[in-house]
């Protein structure tokens, strides 16, 4: 690939869109440009890192005997309709009407689709287990489209969905697509962390997200882990020993008063309007689990913990109230809600925090307005019980001894049991022996490829630009004419071109007329794991410079060695 032919526009400067050192490389670097919020064009470089991103994917998922198939993007919306996620996904889901006026709908995931197929196909339980898969774009209406390809709108994901008859069954296929999970991101060159996480809008019952440990702002999910055993989960999902009882405070308790806190209806606005911490506060969340209505309160500093708290209300699952159904019962937008004056109707659990609370700050369950000064004895609690999410330095709760610690992951997989959601509402069943009818198992296995590219580079950089894991690096090697105006040296500098291609390495040649600092500069920013430099002093002696991207020193190799020595070198 010559980079006088070639399509690769670095910038000089960081872009002003972007936040994260990754997307600023990528756009730096001439990987990707921004069409609009959320969707990007992938340029020659990019290509070529999803290519080799896909083709590990794709290889392992054909190793744990998944099979590949292309499924439609455009979808009928009846499908949807009939799991109930049309209405349920909201307007992350992309929605469209054809010329005939019928609703449609540009696929996000497609658990619909291949449950629709399946269910026409299979009829006997001895076809099971099947598994099926397909790289492809997907979309979604993020509401917050960031960090480039991180969050997009418009992504590449690999999807794939397992069929088995029992449990059993679901769990060996779940295992399967974990190890092919590990191997591929080991293959990419990327470490990944396994984590238990929750199962939120894909119903089912056991899933885990696969994350890339970055410590930046790019982290979007917090993992808590144990130094000491293999206990990983995301902060959603981490469970947390009981706690000794904890101590009340000394403050003796004032008479509440209202507050205006006109449109502060976040944690940080209200703690910011009020200048006060925000362990201060008492978080009203309203909650059904099934037909009950719940008020969770907990410390403004802490986070809930749903499966905790629907386990306090004895329900199998908490799903949280929509904006005007908090509205209609508390008199109040989202951000208002409080305890004070909440009817019967409602049950109120609080966490074990709150319970010893004195003085504290809660929504006045009405607009623009906060309670301060608030005790115990202005409002019911029904119950009182832990429904916090765990904290960093708790004590590992599989284990018992290591503390828990605090890490910021890139989600790029993740896996779910999915159980017969899908296959109960689109009737995709099997006969067994018997003759009777029973609901294929499911789960649903998915790996963003876009966003594994960018959190590898996320993951690996320096100062100068991207290092890309040899893996999946847009090519083997970077080679540079110092100075492509020297005619004998672009002569020699095309021979290593043309042997280093002849030898089977995808070479990325520098023969632009450009001053040897700036295809320097630009080799580094663009990240390939070997540089060879062909320079007029090496011209002399016949030898050629080549370093690697994330080491200092430069070493020379005589010509006649410069293959073998890249291909040893070479990741596997
Ligand atoms: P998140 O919690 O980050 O929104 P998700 O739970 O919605 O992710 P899935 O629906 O399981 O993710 O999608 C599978 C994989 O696709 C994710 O692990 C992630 O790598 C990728 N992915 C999901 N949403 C996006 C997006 N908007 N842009 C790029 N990649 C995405
Ligand atoms: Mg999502």
């Amino acid at each position: 690939m010559r980079m006088s032919r070639t399509f690769i526009p670095t910038l000089r400067e960081d872009p002003a869109e972007a936040e994260l050192v990754s997307h600023k490389l990528l756009l730096r670097a001439g990987y990707i440009r921004k069409l609009t919020a959320g969707i990007y064009i992938y340029l020659p470089l990019m290509q070529r890192v999803l290519a080799k991103i896909s083709r590990i994917v794709r290889e392992e998922m054909d190793k744990a005997g998944a099979f590949e198939i292309t499924m439609p993007v455009l979808h009928p919306a009846e499908l949807w309709q009939k799991t109930g996620r049309y209405n349920d996904l909201g307007p992350e889901l992309m929605r469209l009407h054809d010329r005939h006026d019928r609703p449609m709908v540009l696929g996000g995931t497609h658990e619909e689709v291949v449950t629709e197929l399946v269910k026409g196909e299979l009829r006997s339980y001895r076809k099971l287990p099947l598994n099926l898969y397909q790289i492809q774009v997907k979309f979604r209406d993020e509401i917050r489209p960031r960090f480039g390809l991180m969050r997009g709108r418009e992504f590449i994901m690999k999807d794939a969905y397992s069929f088995d008859f029992d449990e059993a069954g679901l769990d060996l296929s779940y295992q399967k697509m974990v190890d092919a999970y590990q191997a591929a991101f080991a293959r990419c060159g990327l470490d990944t962390v396994m984590v238990e996480s929750d199962t939120g809008a894909m119903g089912g019952k056991s899933a885990h997200e696969f994350m890339v440990i970055v410590d930046t702002e790019g982290g979007e999910a917090t993992i808590l882990s144990c130094p000491d055993c293999d206990y990983a989960a995301n902060l959603e999902r981490a469970e947390s020993l009981p706690k000794e009882q904890p101590k009340s405070s000394s403050e003796a308790p004032r008479p509440r008063s209202a507050v205006d806190t006109p449109n502060a209806k976040t944690i940080e606005e209200v703690t910011d309007f009020l200048n006060v911490k925000a362990n201060r506060l008492v978080k009203t969340l309203l909650y059904r689990s099934g037909d009950q209505l719940i008020a969770a309160l907990i410390r403004g500093d802490r986070q809930i913990n749903e499966t905790k708290l629907a386990h306090a209300a004895g329900g199998p699952t908490v799903e949280m109230l929509d904006g005007p159904t908090v509205e209609k019962l508390t008199g109040a937008p989202v951000g208002f809600a409080g305890p004070v004056g909440l009817g019967r109707e409602v049950t109120v659990i609080a966490d074990e925090e709150v319970a010893v609370m004195v003085n504290f700050i809660v929504g006045a369950n009405a607009r623009d307005k906060h309670l301060v000064d608030v005790n115990l004895s202005d409002f019911r609690i029904d119950k009182t019980a832990v429904i916090r999410g765990a904290e960093p330095a708790e004590r590992c709760p599989r284990c018992r001894k290591g503390r828990l610690v605090s890490r910021r992951g890139i989600e790029v997989g993740n896996t779910f049991k999915l159980g017969t959601k899908y296959s109960q509402a689109l009737g995709a069943t099997v006969t067994d022996d018997a003759g009777n009818e029973r609901p294929i198992i499911m789960g649903s296995y998915g790996i963003g490829i876009t966003r594994t590219a960018q959190a590898a580079v996320e993951r690996f950089h320096d100062e100068r630009g991207i290092i890309w894991p040899g893996p999946i690096a847009p090519a083997d090697c970077h080679l540079v004419c110092a100075n492509s105006d020297d005619a004998a040296l672009a002569r020699a500098a095309d021979q290593v071109y043309e042997s280093l291609t002849q030898a089977g390495l995808f070479v990325l040649y520098d023969d632009r007329v450009e001053r040897a600092g700036v295809k320097f500069a630009d080799a580094d920013l663009i990240g390939i794991p070997w540089r060879v430099t062909v320079g007029a002093k090496g011209l002399a002696k016949g030898t050629w410079e080549i370093k690697r991207r994330d080491r200092d020193a430069a070493e020379s190799a005589p010509f006649d060695q410069l293959v073998d020595r890249l291909k040893q070198e070479m990741w596997p």
